[in-house]
């Protein structure tokens, strides 16, 4: 999984791991995913999801490791801050580090993985999305998403990211594989309190739906979910 080393994708990797999986951590910092893989039993690949090269290597070690993948989880992400990025100032070399992380990142592991999915029985992708991502949410003027000053990268990233969502779970439901997204809901994290957040939801509490969906057995294809249920596309 990617951005496995902190925030909540590291409590994705902790709840995965306690429910006996073995989890791959992927995480640029090789030192910081070492550590968590040491913690959850689990092995650490160094992983910068905007370099091919990066994605090319740490597929190869699970091929070497495992010769599969059952669960891909593209977690890691960035709000590319709040800087420019509002509707008539927006600084395109910022939107394009936002959809190179948030969106391009998804496909690219998603294609380089897709052979060592196709190898296990019934695998799942799961992509981290963003409630903010909701087109439903963000044009009914009576959503607090609507009220909120929302830099325009982020959220336009996530709503590709889960049109791409929609697609790839229609474009391999012949090879049995599943492929979701989540809504983690507004986590204290590190990348919340850079926004100047102050939020209660625990890293725990925003990876539940993720751990939920990658155990449940005989789980869906082609939703968008967050804790009670389906989010609007
Ligand atoms: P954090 O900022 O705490 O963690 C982000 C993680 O992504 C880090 O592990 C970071 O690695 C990794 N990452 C960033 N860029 C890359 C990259 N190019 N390659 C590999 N890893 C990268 O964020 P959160 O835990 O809050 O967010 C995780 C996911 O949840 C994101 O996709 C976010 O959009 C989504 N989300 C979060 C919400 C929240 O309220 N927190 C709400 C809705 C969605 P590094 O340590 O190297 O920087």
């Amino acid at each position: 999984m990617t951005g496995a080393n902190r925030g909540i994708g590291a409590a994705i990797a902790q709840g995965l791991a306690e429910r006996g999986m073995t989890v791959v951590v992927g995480a640029r910092d090789a030192a910081s995913g070492e550590r968590t893989a040491q913690r959850l039993g689990g092995r650490a690949v160094p992983l910068d999801v905007t370099d091919d090269g990066s994605v090319r290597d740490a597929v190869a070690h699970v091929q070497q490791w495992y010769g599969r993948l059952d669960i891909l989880v593209n977690n890691a992400g960035i709000a590319g801050g709040g800087v420019g990025q509002l509707a008539g100032d927006v600084d395109l070399a910022v939107m394009r580090t936002v959809f190179d992380t948030n969106l391009f990142g998804v496909v690219r592991l998603t294609e380089a993985f897709l052979p060592l999915l196709r190898k296990a029985d019934g695998a799942r992708v799961i992509n981290v999305s963003s409630g903010t991502g909701s087109l439903t949410w963000q044009s009914d003027p009576g959503h607090a998403f609507a009220s909120t000053g929302v830099a325009l990268a982020y959220p336009a990233s996530k709503a590709a990211l889960n049109m791409l969502t929609v697609l790839y779970a229609k474009a391999l439901a012949a090879d049995g594989i599943a492929v979701n997204a989540v809504a983690p809901g507004a986590t204290a994290t590190d990348f919340t309190a850079a926004l100047g957040l102050s939020l209660e939801r625990t890293a725990e509490q925003g990876a539940a739906i993720a751990v939920h969906l990658a155990t449940v057995p005989a789980g869906p294809t082609g939703v968008f979910l967050q804790d009670d249920g389906p989010v609007p596309w």
